[in-house]
């Protein structure tokens, strides 16, 4: 095998993961970021003031399936268990999420059963013209007018900065309703929080002979010059210098309250109704149960239309975007020597074990085409 020089633009996971595979199979990698950390948007921090390890860029648990993604991080960190519980305020009155048969129980002030419970939803939903034409209406015909107001309406105009009706029906696939006491926020096999947080673990991964890292370096093209192959975890129309336009994402404002002793009893609180302008309020100190603090540190946390000097967040993905998207695809596949990776260079939201398994196959990708002399693609996943 010829040893390739590699760069990798962005510190995230997916820089770091695909930095290590290939350090490891023999290759030369250089990873750059803009920002003055590893890990890019699973960073974690301790505060200043009260101590507490704080999800910079927002909460992050950890919760999977994959076994060999489970395995590959607590190779570079100890993972503590932690179960995801979220509540939600809404109307002045606290209920539990995801939306089950004890939030059900408390927004109608009754003691169903699951098979009543059901019925009851069964009832309510209402009968609209098939298909749903819009997110609104499959709520409505899933929940009904009182739960989709209370817990959907509210929020996802918050979130998204627009009308319910505005947004696919797509979105809400399955009945984002349980019948069952069960509160856990993920259904996977493994759920849990890195003891030191994710930035340790991602400079961990980093931590190679064969990898240079170069924070607070903002990547523009010249510096591709002299390596064999760049890997841009960075915003797709970047690359271009959105001259056909940008791709439209949220960004969140966090505004940092800190107080004496405990906040609100939990890690994460939403907030439903639409007259209240955050959309949840993180309290971080709940994200590590093992450590005691006297004060405590949390984010209130606003979604807003991203501008160009904001931090992209979601991906919006509606029609408009999708069809710059396609622009902007069509013409990453006429470039040679970068693959397109990550949340950013796809344009898709991605959990961390996603991210992860993506860029692992990535890696193989590379090592398999190096092999066989063949180019490597501007992508390893269609965006
Ligand atoms: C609010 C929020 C909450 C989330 N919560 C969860 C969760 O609970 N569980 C979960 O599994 N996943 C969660 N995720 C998803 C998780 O953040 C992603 O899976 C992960 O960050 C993707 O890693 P990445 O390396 O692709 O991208 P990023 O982490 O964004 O890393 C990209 C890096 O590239 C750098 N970069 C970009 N452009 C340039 C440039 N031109 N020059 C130099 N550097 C550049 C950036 O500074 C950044 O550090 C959440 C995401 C968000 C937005």
């Amino acid at each position: 095998m010829t040893r390739k020089s590699l760069l990798m633009v962005g510190a995230g996971l997916s820089g770091a993961v695909l930095a290590r595979e290939l350090a490891q199979a023999g290759h030369r990698v250089t990873v750059l970021d803009a920002r003055d950390h590893v890990a890019g948007n699973c960073h974690t921090q301790r505060d200043p003031d009260t101590g507490v390890l704080v999800h910079v860029y927002g909460p992050h648990i950890f919760h999977t399936d994959d076994q060999q993604v489970w395995d590959y991080v607590n190779r570079f960190g100890r993972f503590r268990p932690y179960t995801h519980r979220v509540k939600t305020t809404s109307g002045g009155r606290v209920y539990t999420m995801p939306m089950n048969l004890h939030t059900i129980n408390q927004f109608f002030d009754m003691a169903l059963s699951p098979q009543e419970a059901r019925a009851l939803v069964a009832a309510k939903a209402q009968t609209l013209p098939e298909p749903p034409r819009n997110f609104e209406e499959q709520a409505l015909s899933m929940l009904g007018a009182d739960l989709y107001e209370a817990f959907f309406k509210g929020y996802t105009a918050k979130q998204w900065g627009c009308d319910p009706t505005a947004l696919p029906a797509a979105i809400l696939k399955r009945l984002p309703l349980r019948f069952s006491y069960d509160d856990n926020y993920f259904f996977h096999r493994y759920q849990g929080m890195p003891e030191d947080g994710y930035t340790p673990i991602v400079a961990a991964m980093l931590d190679h002979p064969a990898i240079t890292v170069s924070l607070n370096t903002r990547f523009t093209k010249d510096m591709a010059r002299g390596f064999d192959h760049v890997f841009y975890s960075g915003p797709l129309d970047s690359w271009f210098g959105q001259d056909s336009g940008a791709l439209g994402y949220r960004t969140l404002d966090f505004e940092r309250l800190t107080h004496d002793g405990d906040y609100q009893g939990c890690a994460v609180m939403n907030y439903a109704d639409a007259a209240i302008p955050h959309t949840r309020i993180t309290e971080h100190k709940y994200f590590a149960p093992w450590e005691e603090h006297a004060r405590s540190v949390c984010y209130r946390e606003v979604s807003r239309a991203c501008e160009t000097e904001d931090i992209p967040y979601y991906p919006i993905r509606l029609a408009e975007d999708k069809s710059l998207l396609s622009d902007y695809i069509r013409r990453a596949r006429k470039e040679t020597g970068v693959t397109f990776v990550g949340r950013l260079g796809t344009y898709r939201y991605l959990d961390m074990d996603v991210t992860i398994r993506e860029a692992l196959d990535c890696a193989a990708m590379f090592r398999d085409h190096a092999a066989h002399d063949q180019t490597m693609p501007a992508f390893a996943v269609t965006p």
